[in-house]
């Protein structure tokens, strides 16, 4: 059976995408691994939302090129957004590329694949920027993604004891400066009854954390037709009712996330739900993009900078140990020097835990690109990212500074191997993912973000001897683990390997910079 090498781009969907693509491959007989030279199968699954995602990608297949030349065997495949975003001219513009599958397509990729084993021919399955793949939220249930959803397999101590699970697929909004809409299609949400299934299975296998996934989560609503004692009725389904089921029937799930909250729409109902159910962990990643109104209506984003802070104050007076993660795009066509410091004033009212920084990026097929021309300049656009990360850096020390002294508890995913570097990839489940974080493309990221992606080179310049433990070196017995606080803080701290996959209560001694570190508490 031939050997398949998958690297992923962009965001927690095309992560859950490579699992899902990768389980169901497994079923059938192909072996994944992260060593590009023994592969027979090359699969990038690919990312769109800015242009340097896709540059890198192209630079991958420029590479692969030479070697097909000489391997004329070798199968190179592009799924995802750039494959949906580009097209059949993929095909055409660089005919080495065997096989194109977009993301609503992927249930499709194994037999796309072995048509292209068995002819040698391009094969491509897209959906199509204007059809529709499923038209009714009741179709949703039959379609194949839907088995692909289903059919996942998961393995606790690879994945950190931590899963994603879609509730909603693709996007409506279309704010002008955004690919997703056209690559990952319409708003579509999973029957809740899927989506408990899904979440059952995954608890039974030992996840310990479900991250629940959709660009707008808080927009998910289901209706479906159920029969009842007077005849057949409605039964709607809002997303605060989905948590709550959630967390009544998976009373053992310790920890349930959500990704990525749209600021436009978000009810109260949701905020009471988080309040009354402590394992919903207190983390809100809700971008705001722009502070400047006019920006924000250029977007079609939908809200003010007002309503947005009025938004955060509300979550906190009823969830009060809630944490902010936001998103910022600087360099939005028209975008002044006054625009720019609302966004700085949002950012530092907002006091997020990490902002993930964009420097505007034209997106072709997108609205903004066709109204609008790109004119704020590069290095200003450099300008202002490097200042806003500076401004997100100082806030995310002083809120890791205030949890000295503080007992959080936190998820041990196991010892500190410390291989996401944030720009470098990772080798997870025997594929290559770029660490992924935010509901961003990362990669490129350039997020003010208090991930300890980042961290090798901080711990060590921070604390010398966190470095000589790295990688779980041994040290009486106990290693160096992480493990992340329900406001996916990232703590470091010495104990033994046993306590990956454990709720561990620990005890705050020292922030240093974006590093948080502790003790077990009653020791180890
Ligand atoms: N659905 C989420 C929302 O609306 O908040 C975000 C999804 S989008 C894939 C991830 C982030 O990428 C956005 O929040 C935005 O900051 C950034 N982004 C999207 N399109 C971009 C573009 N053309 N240039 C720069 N950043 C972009
Ligand atoms: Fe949808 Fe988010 Fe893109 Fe807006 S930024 S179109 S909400 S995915």
């Amino acid at each position: 059976m031939k050997n398949i090498y998958l690297e992923t781009f962009g965001c927690q969907m095309n992560v859950l995408d490579s699992e899902l693509v990768s389980g169901q491959l497994s079923a059938l007989g192909y072996r994944f691994t992260s060593d590009i030279n023994a592969a027979q199968v090359v699969l990038y699954n690919t990312c769109s939302v800015r242009e340097l995602s896709e540059q890198k990608v192209l630079s991958r297949l420029g590479r692969l090129k030479i070697r097909k030349a000489g391997q004329p065997e070798l199968v190179i495949g592009v799924i995802g957004c750039m494959a949906e975003r580009d097209g059949v001219r993929m095909l055409r513009r660089l005919p080495h590329v065997d096989l194109l599958c977009g993301p609503g397509e992927l249930d499709q990729l194994p037999a796309l694949l072995e048509n292209v084993l068995v002819t040698g021919k391009q094969q491509h399955a897209l959906a199509g920027n204007t059809s529709r793949r499923t038209h009714t939220l009741e179709a949703v249930e039959e379609d194949g993604l839907e088995l692909l959803d289903l059919s996942r397999s998961f393995s606790p101590v690879e994945s950190k004891f931590q899963a994603y699970i879609r509730i909603v697929r693709g996007c409506n909004k279309f704010c002008t400066y955004c690919v997703v809409p056209y690559t990952r299609g319409p708003e579509v949400s999973r029957s809740p009854q899927a989506i408990l299934d899904e979440a059952r299975k995954l608890v039974d296998a030992g996840c310990l954390e479900i991250t629940l996934l959709g660009q707008t989560v808080n927009h998910y609503v289901h209706e479906e037709t159920i029969s009842a004692a007077g005849g057949p009725a409605l039964r709607r389904t809002t997303f605060a009712d989905l948590l709550y089921r959630l967390h009544e029937l998976l009373p053992e799930l310790p920890r349930l996330r959500f990704l990525t909250s749209f600021p436009a729409d978000f009810g109260d109902d949701i905020l009471q739900v988080m309040a009354q159910n402590p394992r919903i962990c207190r983390y809100l990643h809700i971008p705001a993009q722009s502070g400047s109104d006019r920006i924000l209506k250029m977007m079609n984003r939908g809200y003010t900078c007002e309503s947005y802070l009025e938004l955060l104050e509300r979550a906190r007076n009823i969830v009060p140990d809630i944490a902010f993660a936001g998103d910022a795009i600087v360099g939005f066509p028209t975008e002044t020097d006054a625009d720019y410091q609302t966004t700085r004033e949002l950012v530092q009212a907002a006091r997020y835990k990490n902002c993930f920084i964009f420097k505007y990026s034209p997106r072709p097929g997108t609205l903004a690109i066709k109204r609008y021309p790109d004119d704020v300049p590069e290095a200003l656009k450099r300008e202002r990212n490097n200042d806003l990360l500076k401004v997100q850096n100082q806030i995310c020390h002083e809120l890791n500074r205030q949890l000295v002294g503080k007992t959080v508890t936190v998820l041990c995913e196991g010892p500190s191997g410390w291989e996401g570097t944030g720009a470098a990839d990772s080798v997870i489940a025997g594929h290559t993912t770029v660490a992924a974080r935010p509901m961003a493309a990362v990669g490129e990221a350039v997020g003010g973000s208090g991930t300890v992606e980042l961290g090798p080179r901080l711990a060590a310049a921070f604390l010398p001897a966190a470095d000589k433990r790295r990688q779980g070196a041994v040290d009486g017995g106990r290693v160096q683990l992480t493990g992340r606080t329900t406001a996916d803080q990232i703590v470091v701290f010495d104990g033994p390997p046993e306590m990956r996959g454990k709720m561990v209560p620990v005890r705050v001694k020292a922030a240093h910079g974006m590093t948080i570190f502790a003790d077990v508490v009653g020791g180890v």
